[in-house]
């Protein structure tokens, strides 16, 4: 056999094992009968297929009684609580470690903080927090199967490199493999955005959708595109950077190196920073001294006029670069995650008014702009890496070779 046949034949086996195994996952209990119907795989192959994923303890058997009485009969089901992973979100200088099971249940969390920047220190720092982190949770560990790591700059997730990430010195850092050498575990790594984008689809306010783009404005703004399913990329690369749109061509530096980018006005920095500014010359409003972006939306909601027209200015501002991406891409739903959500109610009718008059009528026609689900769960970003290795199959594929290499030896 050559070995561009073996590829294919793991390949076939990769995506016949993911369709079985996602076809459980979402239509369990289900019998071995009505998979291999709806699959429109052979029998034989969905019993093999099912063997394997029972012995790695990844599917279970349940008896369910057949709606026409007599014989119980057997059907199948996710096996949810046995295995484990551990899914990190880096931010700025802070990480959040939680331990998952595989129905997204959060059984431990830690926030640490994270001083080191160049990126040897900040990789060191990373590996042996997890590795602590996994010591304290040895009754887990066990049943580890993955390691997923989200942070915000531009990834390689195929090769689970960092390319670049604004807040430390990580450049081509091959973050997956160094974990990977590490754990001896799978790991995955993505960008924050782009994975909360996923988590959303797969467990929240999107899952009724295939085709949406989830806002995301914290220190930044970024987007995370989902079409069809899947994160839309490029050739393995991060697309999305809604942020860099330029919206003010006479406007602020960027990090980036451009002028006027919309996260110049849109992130929470900035508009904490336009305040600041604004009260110092002189505007009046509840707020003094220093301040968070809370506090601006806690004012805004409150009535304090200059809140409310920064943030009113915001949402004009991210309206017309959202009416781009709907004119571009459109999805059957927008979603906004970041804590500037808290004054949803300035920041909505004004986006909604701006996509009214800004994209294309049939594209923005009752198209649904909200909340995102996960407002504050940094880790859920990860869950989504490590559901969707399972859900293609790729991490399926592992744990049933080490199951055989195990029972071999
Ligand atoms: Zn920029």
């Amino acid at each position: 056999m050559n070995d561009k046949l073996i590829v294919n034949v793991d390949k076939v086996k990769q995506v016949n094992t993911a369709a079985v195994y996602g076809m459980i996952d979402q239509l369990g209990p289900i019998s071995r009968v009505k998979v291999a119907e709806q699959s429109q795989l052979a029998p034989a192959s969905v019993t093999k297929i099912t063997r394997q994923l029972l012995a790695t303890g990844l599917i279970k058997e349940v008896a369910q009684q057949a709606s026409t009485g007599g014989r119980r009969a057997i059907s199948l089901m996710t096996e949810q609580s046995h295995y484990y992973f551990i899914s990190v979100r880096l931010g700025r200088g802070t990480m959040d470690i939680s331990l998952f099971d595989l129905s997204g249940i959060s059984h431990a969390h830690s926030n640490l903080g994270v001083p080191e920047v160049e990126q040897d220190a900040l990789v060191n720092t990373l590996l042996n927090n997890i590795d602590s982190f996994i010591q304290q949770h040895l009754e887990a560990s066990q049943n580890l199967i993955a390691v997923a790591v989200t942070l915000s700059g531009l990834v390689n997730p195929g090769e689970g490199t960092v390319v670049y990430t604004p807040h430390y010195q990580l450049r081509d850092c091959p973050l997956a493999s160094l974990i990977e050498a590490r754990f001896s575990l799978p790991a995955y790594v993505g960008n924050d955005t782009r994975a909360m984008a996923l988590a959303e689809h797969y467990f929240g306010a999107t899952k009724d959708v295939l085709d949406s783009i989830l806002i995301s404005v914290h220190s930044g703004t970024g987007a995370g595109i989902i079409v069809n399913g899947q994160v839309f990329m490029s050739q393995n690369r991060d697309v999305g950077e809604i942020g860099h749109i330029q919206v003010d061509p006479l406007g602020d530096k960027c990090q980036c190196g451009n002028v006027g980018c919309l996260e110049t006005i849109v992130s929470n920095t900035a508009i904490v920073e336009r305040l600041k500014t604004l009260i110092s010359q002189g505007c009046p409003s509840i707020l003094q001294g220093d301040f968070s972006i809370e506090d601006v939306c806690a004012a805004a909601n409150q009535g304090d006029m200059l809140c409310h027209q920064v943030l009113h200015r915001v949402g004009k501002m991210l309206g017309n670069s959202i009416a781009i991406t709907i004119n571009l891409f459109h999805p059957q739903k927008i979603i906004l995650a970041g804590e500037i959500m808290a004054a949803q109610n300035i920041l909505l009718p004004t986006i909604k008014q701006c996509i009214e008059h800004q994209a294309l009528s049939s594209f923005a026609e009752d198209l649904p702009i909200e909340a995102a689900h996960f407002q504050n769960n940094p880790t859920m970003g990860g869950l989504a890496l490590v559901k969707r290795a399972l859900l293609n199959g790729s991490l399926l594929i592992r744990l049933i070779n080490e199951k055989a290499q195990q029972i071999e030896q």
